[in-house]
């Protein structure tokens, strides 16, 4: 989920929000302003600013309250040595960007948890404040007991034990820790959330031939859901099919190098007859750069005989670059960072060859069909 707009940051992590994050906004400023708090019993009888100007305060507190327990999660994964690029907040809540899994079931747990208890601390204070007015029908108690059932509800939520929801993550940290089994963990603790999926899909169905259009809305997170359970899925059998396997391993060292003089045009012949998609440049024994198809987008055509390779590459120092040891995790990390196809693996300078995104597929193809 990419930020349409950041806001700043926070601990470190960017803060942002993505375009439909900016509907909900106003749909549930709108729902609250006519619908909730016009409401006998929570505060009747103000005028229409009044109930716009409440709605609007309870939803951007609603934003603060979800950022909020995306930064328990966040903190957590940063004290555990996990770095956290940044918060996304969307249309079903928040996200953080959490750059890998962790290391074992109780890091795991402590990162997932955190979050939904913060949201029952907020909970709590709201309620705590709400109570101290002596229930009073004002202003004030109406945005405070709206906040506290709010929080709680995001905390309860959060809490179904349905992969990738929180309580999900719990679940497959105590499957973990018990049968010492990462993958079989994530497959029953995903399975879980695809059953809870289903189960907001056709509650949300069924509701809204009992309560109208409104039940449709269930459905719709229950969709997201869904896709979020089988998308996380994938992603942690990859990144666990990849973890603890080197790149010295899956590492193309038969790759053709070419010197710093030579002509763009000789570069191009040289990339089609090897069928490479990028050509490592060497000179002297060290690596200078990569010629990538996208450098040769900038340069006319005209000059492809007469322009050196040496003035169009990218140079060593604004590429990222892999060492023989490195995880395959830091690998896909990388190339899902920068969207780079193929990265150079170096030795103190030297250029040992390329891992490439089909390096990686054949390994994980063959490394899955090896799995019972
Ligand atoms: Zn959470």
């Amino acid at each position: 989920m990419k930020a349409s707009l950041v806001l700043g940051r926070l601990f470190g992590i960017e803060i942002g929000i993505h375009i439909s994050w900016l509907f909900i906004f106003v749909f549930l400023t709108w729902s609250l302003a006519v619908g909730y708090f016009p409401q006998d019993g929570v505060l009747a009888g103000q005028t229409a600013l009044v109930y716009w100007i409440l709605g609007a305060i309870s939803s951007l507190s609603l934003f603060l309250a979800v950022l909020a327990h995306e930064l328990g999660h966040s903190i957590v994964a940063q004290r555990n040595g996990i770095p956290v690029k940044n918060i996304t907040l969307f249309i079903f809540g928040g996200a953080s960007n959490i750059s890998r899994e962790a290391a074992s079931p109780g890091a795991e747990f402590r990162m997932a948890v955190a979050g939904p208890l913060v949201s029952f601390g907020l909970s709590a204070v709201f309620f705590t404040a709400f109570f101290s007015l002596g229930q009073a029908t004002n202003a004030l108690s109406a945005v405070l007991i709206y906040l506290a059932q709010v929080n709680l509800i995001l905390g309860v939520f959060n809490m179904l034990p349905g992969f990738p929801l929180d309580g999900g993550r719990v679940f497959r940290a105590a499957v973990w820790k018990l049968t010492r089994d990462e993958t079989k963990a994530t497959r029953i603790a995903a399975g879980a959330g695809q059953a809870i999926a289903y189960m907001f899909i056709f509650g949300g169905i069924a509701l809204a031939f009992i309560v109208g259009i409104s039940g449709l809305w269930l459905a719709l997170i229950g969709w997201f859901l869904a896709s979020a359970a089988s998308a996380s899925y994938q992603k942690s059998v990859v990144s666990e099919s990849l973890s603890g396997t080197s790149v010295g391993t899956v590492m193309n060292a038969a790759i053709i190098t070419a010197g710093p003089d030579l002509s763009v045009e000789q570069a191009m012949a040289l990339m089609l007859r090897h069928s490479q998609r990028a050509l490592p440049v060497i000179g002297d024994g060290y690596f200078l750069g990569m010629l990538t198809l996208s450098d040769l987008k900038h340069l006319d055509r005209k000059r492809w005989d007469s322009e050196k390779i040496s003035s169009i590459i990218t140079p060593a120092a604004s590429l990222r670059t892999l060492k023989r040891g490195d995880d395959l995790t830091l690998v896909m990390e990388i190339m899902h960072e920068t969207g780079y196809n193929q990265l150079p693996v170096l030795d103190n300078g030297a250029f040992l060859g390329l891992v490439s995104r089909a390096d990686l597929l054949n390994y994980l193809n063959i490394k899955l069909e090896l799995k019972p």
